[in-house]
């Protein structure tokens, strides 16, 4: 994983090789030793020593790259500078997630990493009973950990102030675009001190983050990792032609050949998540589906499940996993290709995790040719492709168009780059 800023001024001291040289504090330390977490990440290393010195920071990295803890860590140290009293006191971190269970897990690494520094945090969802987070928020917390439409929600209930709010996180900022968060999310900044210090992580950078971020950030360092490149190198991906009859055998097949491993399935619809996982059921292969259908305790559940290895298969929609960081996972299989390019990265990404490497296999039928067209621009690269025997088919160069007989050679890429400099552009573009 390279650093490799790409927008403003680069964060300038790069040779800090441990934690210890960030200047953070011993009780975060030796919580970093149990975590057996012994240097930074890229992001961490960047995004560190500029929060703690209380900047704006605009970070382009996705998940996977570390950056809880690039936010986490530095808020923690800052917030635990100030003796805070007994009972209530009101938040002074706000971090906006796009999913609950994204959020949820932000606020039990918060959790984690903040060991006994005797902070409160408390995480604020849609999808469960509000009563219990309206009676933690009014027995004090120091950290929002939040998905915008509840903390609306409990914002026009009275039961949170945001007046006191020291620190703001917006975390994948794009993501909470693409579901609509950002007209929330610019209200909700309005309700906290303009003397505060922002955040924003987000794996892309579309004109409306930009924009976002030039209304309400103040001088944002800029750091940025480029994961996407390095994370697709180290992930064993091939590409299985078949006809969309065939996938549903094709899967169980292939799940069979993993046997009690984590293999999570993508699929592009609710129903199609749900249909996998009969299939797979139908032959006791230990699948449950996550998708936005399911409520939040069933989707909890499920990935509890999967963490602890009793369900060991998992088959979601895109935005039910985003986010969801569960180490060991040995295979991903996207049943269906994304439409959104971006999306075949994130999803592999899943079996990539802090250094591991992974396999990812991917079912293309006759009108997905497209889209693997668009993914393999998008990676620059040929993904090794089998047919739905498993035989190996002829190479082919990503920009190479479906060969519809002998024509004369095609420029390559001006459509491809054009896709690149447009207003998603990725961080290793
Ligand atoms: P994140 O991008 O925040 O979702 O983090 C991805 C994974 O990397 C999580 O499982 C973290 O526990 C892990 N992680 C974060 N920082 C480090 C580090 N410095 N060393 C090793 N693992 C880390």
């Amino acid at each position: 994983m390279q650093a490799a800023p790409v927008v403003g001024k680069p964060y300038q001291e790069r040779y800090i090789v441990n934690f210890t040289d960030l200047g953070l504090k011993k009780p975060i330390l030796s919580i970093l030793v149990k975590q057996g977490y012994e240097t930074p990440t890229p992001i961490q290393e960047q995004a560190i020593p500029p929060v703690l010195a209380g900047r704006d920071v605009v970070g382009l990295a996705q998940t996977g790259t570390g950056k809880t803890a690039a936010f986490s860590l530095p808020i923690l140290h800052r917030l635990s500078d100030t003796q805070h009293k007994a009972g209530y006191r009101a938040p002074r971190v706000l971090v906006l997630a796009p999913t609950r269970e994204l959020t949820i897990q932000i606020e039990t690494a918060m959790r984690t990493y903040g060991g006994d520094l005797g902070l409160r945090s408390t995480a604020v969802v849609g999808g469960v009973p509000i009563k219990r987070q309206i009676v933690a928020i009014r027995a004090g917390v120091d950290i929002l950990v939040a998905t915008p439409g509840r903390l609306e929600d409990l914002i026009s209930q009275r039961v949170v102030v945001l007046d006191k709010i020291e620190t703001v996180v917006l975390d994948e900022a794009d993501q909470m675009l693409d579901i609509g968060f950002m007209p929330a999310i610019r209200r909700i900044l309005k309700l906290t001190p303009r003397s505060r210090q922002t955040l924003l992580f987000s794996a892309t950078m579309p004109n409306e983050i930009k924009s976002l971020s030039a209304d309400h950030l103040k001088n944002p360092v800029e750091v940025a990792v480029t994961p996407v490149a390095s994370t697709v190198d180290k992930i064993d991906q091939t590409v299985m032609h078949m006809n969309t009859d065939d996938k549903p055998s094709a899967v169980a097949k292939l799940v069979r050949t993993h046997p009690g491993k984590r293999v999570i399935v993508f699929t592009r619809t609710k129903r199609g998540a749900d249909k996998v996982a009969r299939k797979l059921n139908a032959e006791n292969l230990g699948a449950e589906a996550i998708h936005g259908n399911k409520s939040q305790s069933q989707r909890q559940r499920t990935l509890a499940a999967f963490r602890d290895g009793s369900n060991p298969v998992l088959i979601a929609t895109d935005i039910a996993a985003r986010g969801i960081d569960v180490p060991g996972v040995e295979l991903v299989v996207n049943y269906d290709l994304p439409n959104v390019p971006e999306s075949y990265v994130h999803r592999i990404g899943r079996t990539a995790r802090a250094g591991a490497s992974g396999l990812a296999v991917s079912f293309c039928a006759g009108d997905e040719a497209k889209q693997l067209r668009d993914i393999e621009k998008l990676i620059k690269r040929a993904i090794p492709a089998l047919s739905a025997d498993g035989t190996p088919m002829p190479e082919r160069s990503y920009a190479e168009p479906k060969s519809r007989g002998p024509k004369r050679p095609q420029p390559q890429g001006n459509k491809g780059r054009r896709r690149f400099s447009g207003n998603r552009q990725r961080a290793s573009a």
